[in-house]
């Protein structure tokens, strides 16, 4: 049986994408996004996000998992044990953003027939590399009503955004504003195959599983502007945003495989201790001076997110252990 949850208690959620092996990186964010709950008592979800299905690697959600279970971070609902809002893999929540979607066909979206990359790239989250250029608008004159006049043409539903400036205060990157429309451009929500966006996908999960904070990397900052939109013309309640720094390579890019492997699996297979990562991590974050080994757990004694550093962590050694 689940504990009632105190209405006070921050709910989060760990929500790794199997499209490949959880490296160093998303180690770093997920341990604050863990610490971030727990250190108030809150309650973590884990969520397995595959809806990019020709990108997802089989039995990465599985890795993942047990990465995630390495590391030392637990959860209270999650595709392994259960809980009140399963499912927990977003395969299997796919009519509740089919319903979404068409809420949303009455006011807010249009056909876009366009070829565009950010159309096929619409099922990932957009990160950095994958922010392309902005919408140019070149369907923008159409109605959701003009789909059934393009007959066999395939098209892309395109969220219209507000040309407004909307506002948010991030926990960690302080405040923030963009014009979504000058700035973003109108976004796909639904791809031309059929299949829903991350975008949308996203905030219907969120929402659906009463996640109050989100934790992830700053990169998807732009993202977040857009799920606001959406949470606004749905009318549900956003959640609070916190966009960590993200960990780069020598080159200042994004930990990637370029950078040399360091996935999560292959530490634990050579044997390093989660301790010696997580010491590692602390001190990048500027939660420890020194990067003695230390558990998750023991970081909860005194973490604080207004402590985590405001900088990107410069990875250059390829093995700091
Ligand atoms: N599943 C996404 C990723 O791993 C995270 C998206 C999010 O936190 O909103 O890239
Ligand atoms: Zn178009």
């Amino acid at each position: 049986m689940l504990e009632p949850l105190p209405a006070n208690k921050p709910v989060g959620r760990l929500a790794p994408s199997p499209t490949g092996a959880q490296h160093i990186g998303n180690a770093r964010t997920y341990l604050l996004a863990w610490l971030s709950i727990r250190w108030r008592g809150g309650r973590l979800i884990l969520r397995i996000e595959d809806i990019d299905s020709p990108r997802v690697k089989a039995g990465a959600a599985q890795q993942a998992i047990d990465d995630l279970h390495w590391l030392g971070l637990d959860w209270d609902e999650g595709p392994d044990i259960g809980g009140p809002h399963a499912p927990y893999v977003q395969t299997e929540r796919i009519e509740s953003y089919r319903e979404a979607l068409s809420r949303l066909q009455f006011a807010r979206v249009y056909p876009c027939t366009c070829t565009r990359s950010d159309i096929e790239a619409a099922a990932s989250a957009p990160h950095v590399e994958h922010e392309g250029a902005i919408y140019p608008g070149t369907c923008a004159g159409r109605s959701a009503l003009d789909a059934v006049k393009l007959g066999d043409q395939p098209f892309a539903w395109r969220f219209r955004t507000t040309d407004q400036v909307i506002e948010f205060d991030d926990r960690v990157a302080g405040p923030q504003r963009v014009n979504v429309r000058r700035e973003l451009g109108d976004f796909v929500v639904g791809k031309m195959d059929g299949s829903v966006a991350y975008q949308l996908a996203v905030v219907c999960d969120d929402h659906a599983m009463g996640v109050t904070e989100v934790l992830r990397g700053d990169d998807l900052l732009p993202s977040t502007f857009r799920q606001l939109e959406l949470y606004a013309e749905f009318d549900w309640t956003p959640p609070t945003f916190a966009h960590v720094p993200l960990v780069v390579g020598p080159d200042g890019r994004r930990l990637a495989k370029r950078h040399g492997d360091t996935r999560l699996a292959t530490l634990r297979q050579q044997g390093v201790s989660a301790e010696r990562l997580i010491g590692l991590l602390a001190w990048s974050c500027g939660l420890r001076p020194t990067r003695e080994p230390v558990t998750a757990r023991e970081l909860l004694v005194d973490f604080d997110l207004s402590r985590v550093s405001r900088e990107r962590f410069l990875f250059t050694e390829p093995r700091p252990w």
